[in-house]
């Protein structure tokens, strides 16, 4: 049975009949971005989201990568912060801790521990679910935006012509189909966004698609406590160095005091999910550290596998033709292999990537608004490549990484990447510059500037360290005195 909940919901907050409304497809983290953002532009914002949202942070079964670990870079924390000011103090106050990404983290390089200092490089620590419970509660008070909950996205509305998208079609918990309209239609509904078959269905092209896959995957485990606590660190990590050493682990302090176990395996080397295997792949690892700390502690969940990781981006900005008044977010447009800790980050990205195209199209008529969906997409995978580069850059240092050849220029510039990784362990220097990368607080272009070229060069000309696949002592070096 088909019919309008425009007309028949009583529960709207704003009388419809001559307002503009956008519909989100997606009530994560990019859909609650966007929805945020679409507040400030729209009269109506409805948030259609497949599941019922938990009353306490905890993961739910329409993000199923919730069990796993969620690192928030600086920059996401950042353009959070500028979305939902005071945002960073509320989650302090719930139990995320501010976490100093050199002076609180204990990182396992390639060839050694990295440097611990104050960096001012920081962001938040805290479940993934904390901060989408948070976020969501945030929007709660926007009176011109709804959760429309157990509202499952089934395809799109467009115009006789098929030239726009003019609203979608829902299903609710009970089986009920119905027709939404809006002015706008963004889809956020993650990696298994069924946006390429919709298009198809509307007589458009399915978007070609880049997939670059490490096979890399994660076991997590949630602890109380761990053994040898308390530790001077919030996070300890040791990371899979390509291409001998494919096992790698984190330690992850989050709200309530508990910590997030992950194990992590690259090239189908994926660590196990039972008890004692999880135990035996922790204690192969570089630094007996994870091992040592989780093998006499109580755990308080199972272990959870997650094995879907590849870096995949639908190249909607190539698209000759794209219908009117749709766009793609987040996941949906390009999602990254997780150890890098980008999606969020990237979905903020995106967030301020549509409010500026909103501002630029916000005063024209709707035929002036045309193109929009394109200029979008395009700005959109701007934003992206940074963040790809370096995904993808990385997972093509394993050689079982499929999905293409890395080129001559990309294999000069993951040789030099490899020498600035080599280089952090000894330098404070570099290893700032290299976090403020990593947390896409800068562009990758700023690891050339000259004050890090000249101590990588350096590093290279004395021939620092042989490689080795044990961690080596904490010892000070000459380079890493100069901050
Ligand atoms: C194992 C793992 C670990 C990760 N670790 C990190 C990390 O450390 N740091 C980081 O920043 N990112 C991390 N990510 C990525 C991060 O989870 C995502 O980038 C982030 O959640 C943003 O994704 P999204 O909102 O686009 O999609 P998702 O989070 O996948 O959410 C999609 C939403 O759409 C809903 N939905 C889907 N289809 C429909 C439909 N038809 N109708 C209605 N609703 C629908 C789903 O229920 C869900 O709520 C990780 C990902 C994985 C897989």
């Amino acid at each position: 049975m088909l019919h309008s909940i425009i007309a028949t919901n009583t529960n709207q907050k704003k009388n419809l009949s001559s307002s503009r409304h956008a519909i989100v497809i997606g009530g994560s983290i990019a859909g609650l971005l966007t929805a945020r953002v679409l507040a400030d532009y729209f009269d109506l914002v409805t948030i259609l989201e497949r599941d019922r949202f938990p009353e306490k942070p905890i993961p739910r079964p329409g993000v199923p990568q919730s069990h796993q670990l969620h690192v928030l870079l600086s920059q996401g924390l950042r353009i959070i912060e500028q979305l939902f000011p005071g945002i960073k103090d509320e989650l302090a106050v719930k139990g995320a801790s501010t976490i100093d990404w050199a002076a609180d983290y204990r990182l396992l390089l390639s060839r050694g521990w990295a440097p611990r200092f104050p960096s001012k490089i920081t962001s938040c620590s805290c479940t993934r679910n904390l901060l989408e419970a948070t976020i969501r509660q945030r929007l709660n008070s926007y009176s011109n935006l709804e959760f429309k909950e157990a509202n499952f996205v089934t395809g799109l509305l467009s115009d006789t012509s098929n030239t726009g998208v003019t609203g979608v079609l829902v299903k609710d918990a009970n089986g009920i189909e119905a027709e939404l309209s809006a002015q706008l239609v963004i889809d956020a509904s993650g990696r298994n966004s069924n946006a390429p078959n919709w298009f198809q269905s509307l007589g458009y092209d399915r978007p070609t698609q880049t997939a670059i896959n490490s096979f890399l995957g994660y076991s997590s485990r949630w602890y109380q406590s761990l053994s040898g606590e308390p530790f001077d660190y919030k996070v300890l990590y040791i990371i899979p160095s390509a291409p001998d050493c494919p096992r790698g682990g984190v330690l992850y302090q989050v709200e309530g005091n508990y910590w997030i176990v992950t194990l992590i395996g690259v090239g189908k080397d994926y660590p196990p999910t039972d008890e004692a295997g999880f135990l035996d792949f922790a204690q192969s690892l570089r630094s007996p550290e994870i091992y040592e700390a989780i093998k006499d502690a109580q755990p308080i969940s199972p272990i959870y596998g997650y094995q879907r990781t590849e870096n995949r981006l639908r190249h909607y900005e190539q698209m000759s033709r794209l219908p009117e008044n749709f766009l793609v977010v987040g996941d949906a447009v390009c999602a990254f292999n997780p150890v890098y800790g980008q999606g969020m980050t990237a979905a903020a990205n995106g967030a301020l990537t549509l409010d500026k195209c909103l501002k630029q199209y916000q005063h024209r008529s709707n035929e002036d608004a045309i193109g929009m969906g394109k200029h979008f997409q395009k700005q959109l995978a701007k934003v992206n490549t940074d963040p790809w580069l370096i995904a993808t850059g990385d997972d093509f240092r394993w050689p079982t990484t499929q999905g293409g050849q890395p080129n001559l220029m990309t294999r000069l510039m993951q040789w030099y990447v490899e020498q600035v990784m080599l280089t952090a362990s000894q330098s404070a220097k570099v290893y700032k510059v290299l976090l403020k990368v990593l947390h896409l607080l800068e562009a990758p272009t700023a690891l050339f500037q000259p004050a890090v070229l000249a101590i990588v060069l350096l590093n290279i000309a004395i021939g620092r360290s042989k490689f080795t696949s044990k961690a080596p002592d904490e010892t000070s070096t000459n380079l890493r005195s100069e901050q």
